[in-house]
């Protein structure tokens, strides 16, 4: 039977935010100015931390945030194999080594009981991932960097919304850094936002955002003319006001896309919760999940299968992720192998991401639940 597609994702962006965008592009000053600042403050409200710095994307924002508690060649960050490439690279972008950490079976996350054993000389810091919006246990692994005086930059890539124990991203860690890409909970497309407690380094993020200069393009061109400085070697990773208008708007309505995520991971944990075929990853207790994705695993011989099948049947479906030491890279330059970090390693091979985003309606909800179920018992 031919079904009418159901996309994997669809953004939430509406007519208000593209008024909001037109609004920019018919103005004069398009780069980093008083749209961007609005939004940092913004985000900054919402996550109750001190700072927001608005930058070109969640890469940009962890290497950025490495680079400015001076993170680099010689040392080691611990963190996690289950997560996008992009966490390990920008370890790897300043000249520090990554240092994976096993996660969870229940949560998939970085197993925090793990992480001493890890911990030598050269430990600079950790990069926990909040892995699908579901937080780490953000107190115990402040208590690990307090003994061993580290400092944590959260990959808050997926978790927004998240709260674990009253604790949001970038409240316990030194900077938590955020995705606004194509897929994630809002989006401009890219973008991405580094949040820290830190003033001292907050400033100096906005240096380093934008080429190492002591002025904005606000600064220097919209008030009489100043002379600008360069003291430190800065990258060029400033959010515009075009990107930035785009997500004032969808940060308002974020709690009405969070209760709607919010119901159809129910509808998707009431419906395979008993299966014998299928394994649910747990929800902690006490905790917001921010329902970035919602993932199922499955016996690993038949999941490659059934992700092709339900492709076929029209469902947009992904894998997040084949564990990063597996990479070709990672394996090639670290002579990482199958075994390293077995419990990663199985949710890589079981492991299938279902659509999971406002827009999705409930018959397209019923249509999913009745393919997996049909398609995992194959
Ligand atoms: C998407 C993602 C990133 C990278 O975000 P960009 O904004 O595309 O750089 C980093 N970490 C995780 C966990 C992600 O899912």
């Amino acid at each position: 039977m031919a079904k009418r597609k159901i996309e994997f994702y669809k953004h939430n962006i509406d007519a208000g935010d593209i008024k909001r965008a037109c609004g920019v592009l018919n103005s004069i000053f398009l780069t980093t100015g008083k749209v961007v600042e609005e939004f940092e403050n913004k985000l900054a409200d919402y996550l109750k931390v001190k700072n927001v710095i608005g930058v070109t994307s969640c890469t940009a924002a962890l290497h950025l945030s490495l680079l400015a508690w001076d993170i680099g060649p010689g040392d080691e960050v611990i963190t996690t194999p289950m997560s996008f490439c992009a966490t390990a690279n920008s370890i790897l972008h300043v000249g520090a080594r990554p240092v994976f950490v096993d996660v969870e079976k229940e949560t998939g996350n970085i197993n925090a009981g793990l992480i001493e054993s890890k911990i030598t000389e050269k430990t600079k810091a950790i990069m926990p991932v909040h892995l699908y919006g579901q937080m780490c246990d953000m107190k115990r692994i402040r208590q690990i960097a307090d003994k061993y005086k580290l400092i944590i930059i959260e990959d808050a890539a997926h978790c927004i919304e998240g709260v674990r124990n009253n604790i949001r991203p970038g409240q316990l860690g030194e900077a938590a850094c955020f995705s606004f890409y194509a897929t994630k909970n809002i989006t401009s497309g890219e973008g991405g936002a580094i949040a820290t407690n830190n003033n001292e380094k907050a400033e100096l993020l906005k240096k380093l955002r934008l080429h190492g200069i002591d002025k904005s393009a606000l600064e220097r061109y919209t008030k009489q003319y100043q002379h600008w400085d360069m003291d430190v070697l800065g990258w060029k990773y400033n959010m515009d006001n075009i990107h930035a208008s785009l997500l004032i708007g969808q940060l308002k309505r974020i709690e009405l896309f969070w209760r709607k995520k919010e119901r159809i991971a129910r509808q998707y944990g009431n419906a395979f919760r008993d299966n014998k075929v299928i394994s649910l990853l747990k929800n902690m207790p006490n905790s917001k999940h921010a329902h970035h994705l919602f993932t199922i695993q499955i016996e690993m011989n038949k999941r490659d299968a059934v992700l092709l099948n339900l492709q076929k049947r029209g469902i947009g479906v992904a894998v997040n992720f084949r564990p990063i030491h597996l990479l070709r890279y990672y394996k090639n330059r670290f002579m990482y192998k199958e075994g390293d970090y077995p419990v990663a390693e199985i949710i890589g091979k079981k492991t299938i991401s279902l659509p999971l985003y406002p827009k999705l309606e409930d018959n397209e909800v019923k249509n999913i639940i009745e393919s997996v179920l049909r398609e995992i018992n194959k």
